[in-house]
């Protein structure tokens, strides 16, 4: 503990503060603002917003009851993560799919996803969300699809979890309705009809969805991928979501497999099968988004539709490099994902900016994507993809979603430029995260969480799930 924390100064390091005490997050070592605002002095925290942002040796304007000193730390504003399906965390590193592409590795899994219960989707949500806050994770997107006998109430289940772990969440009612029978991919067992998908997703809208700055859940509709959902329950969607004001999400050119359905099956290249569904707008995102041509991505970034880059999927996939910067460039928003445990597979979006750094430095060279950018994909990028605004900057009326990271392990030893740093030496764990102005992650933990009794039960779900 630094002299700066010490008394008269209440010591806010073991517990989270009531949101009205105006709190001093003073002199980070670095900090990242994607506006090239000077935060060098820090934040000050009120009501669970950032009331000020303060240059280098600039004090409060007002005093505040509580200091953090940060001049370990590198201050970045929460990471959001875009896409991901929690459930996926039981079937992590599953050997009959560790080698395969795809199509191949979905044959194999969804018989195994169909048999989720309740009880392993909380497990599997409570882990993926542990996962992502430790790694410096504020908002998660999550697509769930599955909804077997018994799981019809999934996304109830997850809402539970997300206030549990007092993170943001934009959980997407996900569906397929193109079964095996019909020329799709997944089995008959895990398809559902419209009109069940629909009156659900209208009640998940009703129930949970939270609209304006500081919304702590979000619902969008999520039709899970061309070769799995029919044209219908696209349209259906779309017409949903205006109706209420949601966004929209699917999997789209994720693999050159894909995109040969989406010409055997619609005649049509996938970017145009999005527009014959009415889906290329604003309120979309999509994951992925690898295979698209030039006068494609005009086309997305023309229509502001936004992708979620997933990096680690793409290669472990072995699905391909996606044009981020040009996309990013035509006016389409990138965020990132993490993308599903089976195919990532951690839940880890700090690493995750790594991975795209890297990938995309492969396609356009080292001065084209620094590590700013990618911190930017992270978080302003993604709160865009989102739909949020209040969310992803350090910035004066910005909820106070932040993530902070030392730089005292072995791993950092000798480096020089803090923020570089975090991404060039593989930072992995934030030391302190804050969701609209309270701890959730203190001195690397999670509070309120035993996390050996956490594995040992989600290990048993995993093992049963296999055993059928
Ligand atoms: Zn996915």
């Amino acid at each position: 503990m630094s002299p700066a924390n010490s008394a008269p100064n209440p010591d806010p390091a073991n517990s989270a503060s009531p949101d009205s005490v105006r709190l001093w997050i003073r002199n980070p070592l670095a900090a990242f603002t994607a506006n090239g605002l000077d935060a060098g002095g820090g934040l000050v925290i009120e009501n669970g917003v950032i009331a000020e942002v303060l240059a280098a040796g600039q004090a409060p304007a007002e005093p505040c009851a509580e200091t953090f000193d940060a001049s370990a730390h590198v201050l970045l504003p929460g990471l959001i993560n875009t896409h991901h399906h929690f459930y996926q965390t039981l079937t992590r590193a599953w050997a009959p799919v560790v080698n395969t592409p795809l199509f191949p590795w979905l044959k194999n899994l969804y018989p195994v996803w169909a048999r989720l219960t309740p009880a392993d989707l909380e497990l599997a949500t409570t882990v993926a969300l542990s996962e992502l806050l430790l790694s410096g994770c504020t908002t998660a997107a999550d697509h769930h699809y599955l909804f077997p006998d018994g799981l019809e109430q999934g996304i109830d289940v997850q809402v539970e979890v997300v206030r549990k772990l007092g993170m943001r969440a934009m959980l997407t009612r996900g569906s397929m309705t193109l079964g095996e029978d019909d020329g799709g991919l997944p089995p008959q067992q895990t398809v559902q009809s419209a009109a069940v998908i629909l009156a659900d997703s209208e009640r998940l809208i009703r129930n949970y969805h939270e609209r304006g700055d500081g919304a702590v859940i979000q619902i969008g509709l999520a039709p899970c991928s061309p070769f799995s959902v029919t044209q219908g329950i696209m349209r259906d969607s779309a017409a949903m979501a205006q109706e209420h004001d949601v966004r929209l999400h699917t999997h789209l050119a994720e693999t050159m497999d894909e995109e040969a359905f989406c010409l055997d099956m619609f005649g049509l290249r996938t970017v145009d099968y999005l527009e014959s569904v009415g889906w290329l707008g604003d309120r979309t995102w999509l994951a992925h988004g690898v295979h698209f041509n030039d006068a494609e991505i005009a086309r997305l970034g023309a229509a502001g539709t936004a992708v979620a880059h997933c990096p680690t999927s793409n290669m472990r996939l072995a699905s391909g490099i996606g044009r981020m910067a040009e996309l990013e460039d035509a006016g389409s928003p990138v965020g990132l994902g993490v993308d599903g445990s089976a195919s990532n597979d951690a839940s880890n979006l700090i690493l995750e900016a790594r991975q795209a750094l890297y990938l995309q430095r492969l396609r356009y060279g080292a001065e084209a994507i620094t590590p700013e950018r990618a911190l930017g994909w992270a978080t302003k990028g993604s709160a865009r993809a989102l739909g949020r605004t209040d969310i992803g900057e350090l910035a004066p009326g910005r909820q106070a979603d932040l993530a902070l990271f030392r730089l005292d392990d072995l791993r950092f030893s000798g480096s020089h430029d803090p923020l570089s740093a975090l991404l060039l030496c593989g930072a992995d764990r934030a030391d302190r995260v804050m969701v609209a102005g309270n701890w959730r992650v203190i001195d690397g933990t999670l509070p309120d969480c035993d996390l050996p009794e956490l594995i040992s039960r989600h290990t048993a779900a995993a093992r049963k799930m296999m055993a059928g």
